[in-house]
């Protein structure tokens, strides 16, 4: 059995940068981009204004003080009709052109209109330059403003619509199919006969995927059948990342580990040294399917055994295969945030797995404490559904006493 930082890096060894496509701007937030950005124009595109004010010649205001006569107005989006000469100003506004002849521009504030046509400045500070900016001086036709591996948040948004990227390569969210097996499963939206339970992993791990970043499939459930479980597989393997639920332990209808290498699936680790999560079994299936959908050039689709009992897919899945979702779409190994907590109560934690435990996390001035909940074990969703992270409890026996210091994964 390999530890969980073992299998962690595992994983990430074998997820590989998706492939890019292209999206229209709009559609390109939180996605990393896959393409060089080269600027079409220059910004400015002209020399301008960067406040209302008058466009003056510097060295009228040698003194500290003008009188100037008023020959154009230039609003932003108008082109200069005149040149300013020595003794003339224009009036400009913010983002307009700066027009000939002017080197720099004086606020309205410091301007008292002497009479009609022209404009009494005083401002002491008037050096050429001042409240200009210079054609290009942000960015120049032709330069690199975006490279591949930027995260697209808001601002590189309005960057790439500034330069007209209208269709941007990114690297697109994976594909993540979910197929929950177990012969005992109805869907939830039936009443369990005798035996049975409704398949809340599903639709669980579906909106884990969403939450993620991905795009979920649902497969439904399979039976414990051989056949059965081929037929999804087949059609799970087309995607990204495949997600099958329970099967993986060691009971006699746990065929899934058997079936998946039986499709090719290659097992690079089965069990690891974890509570909840010790079945996880983790493949990747390389090469196509012969569904016939094109599958040339496509990194191998990594294919994840959870456990069957919900809590334990939901660990397996946040401390697992949320990273490595994280790394098909450029963004590193990112796994829920970690904080330091204060620890409420006593906790006996026993034996070589490393140990994540449901907990409620309080803010209590200024002191985060975290208290370990009363938890019925991996089936017990009811309980986790109050807590508000997990609390991570290093292999080996030992009672972490309260007061102590401890690492939690919030949800
Ligand atoms: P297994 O790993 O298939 O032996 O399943 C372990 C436990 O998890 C069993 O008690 C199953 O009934 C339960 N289980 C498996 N799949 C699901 C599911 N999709 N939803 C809820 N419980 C499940
Ligand atoms: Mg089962």
């Amino acid at each position: 059995m390999i530890t969980l930082d073992e299998a962690l890096a595992r994983v990430i060894a074998h997820a590989q940068l998706l492939r890019s496509s292209t999206v229209p701007l709009p559609e390109a937030l939180d996605r990393v981009l896959a393409e060089y950005v080269v600027s079409d124009v220059d910004s400015p595109p002209h020399d301008k204004a960067m406040v209302d004010g008058f466009a003056v010649i510097a060295a009228d205001l040698a003194g500290g003080e003008a009188t100037l006569r008023i020959v154009d107005e230039v609003t932003a989006g108008s082109l200069p009709r005149c040149a300013v000469e020595r003794g003339t100003t224009s009036r400009i506004m913010t983002g307009a052109p700066l027009p000939e002849g002017a080197d720099a521009v004086v606020m309205v504030e410091y301007s008292n209109s002497a009479s009609e046509g022209a404009v009494t400045l005083v401002d002491a500070d008037v050096a050429p330059g001042r409240h200009i900016t210079r054609r290009g001086a942000v960015m120049q036709r032709g330069a690199v403003v975006l490279s591949p591996g930027t995260q697209l948040r808001h601002a590189q948004i309005g960057l790439l619509a500034e330069v007209g990227k209208c269709d941007v390569a990114v690297i697109p969210p994976p594909r993540v199919a979910v197929l929950a097996t177990g012969n005992e499963l109805v869907p939830y939206d039936q009443f369990p006969g005798a035996g049975k339970l409704r398949n809340s992993n599903g639709p669980m791990l579906c909106s884990a995927v969403r939450r993620a970043g991905g795009v979920p499939l649902d497969l439904g459930i399979a039976a414990d059948d051989r056949a059965v479980l081929v037929g999804r597989v087949r059609e799970g393997l087309e995607t990204d990342v495949l997600l099958l639920s329970g099967g993986v332990s060691a009971g006699v209808l746990d065929l899934v580990p058997g079936v998946l290498q039986e499709m090719g699936v290659r097992e690079i680790f089965h069990k690891v040294a974890l509570k909840p999560g010790k079945p996880l079994w983790f493949g990747v299936h390389e090469g196509a399917v012969d569904t016939g959908a094109d599958s040339s050039g496509k990194p191998p689709t990594l294919v994840f055994g959870l456990p069957g009992n919900p809590v334990s897919s939901l660990v397996t899945f946040e401390l697992i295969v949320r990273p490595a979702m994280s790394v098909l779409t450029g963004h590193g190994p990112q796994g829920l945030a970690r904080v330091t907590a204060v620890l409420a109560s006593d906790f006996a934690q026993r034996g070589e797995r490393d140990a994540f435990y449901p907990a409620k996390v309080i803010e209590n001035d200024g002191e985060r404490l975290a208290e370990p909940i009363a938890w019925q074990g991996s089936a017990d969703l009811r309980n986790l559904a109050g807590a508000d992270g997990l609390i991570f409890f290093p292999a080996g026996d030992r009672t972490h006493a309260a007061g102590s210091e401890v690492t939690v994964l919030l949800f």
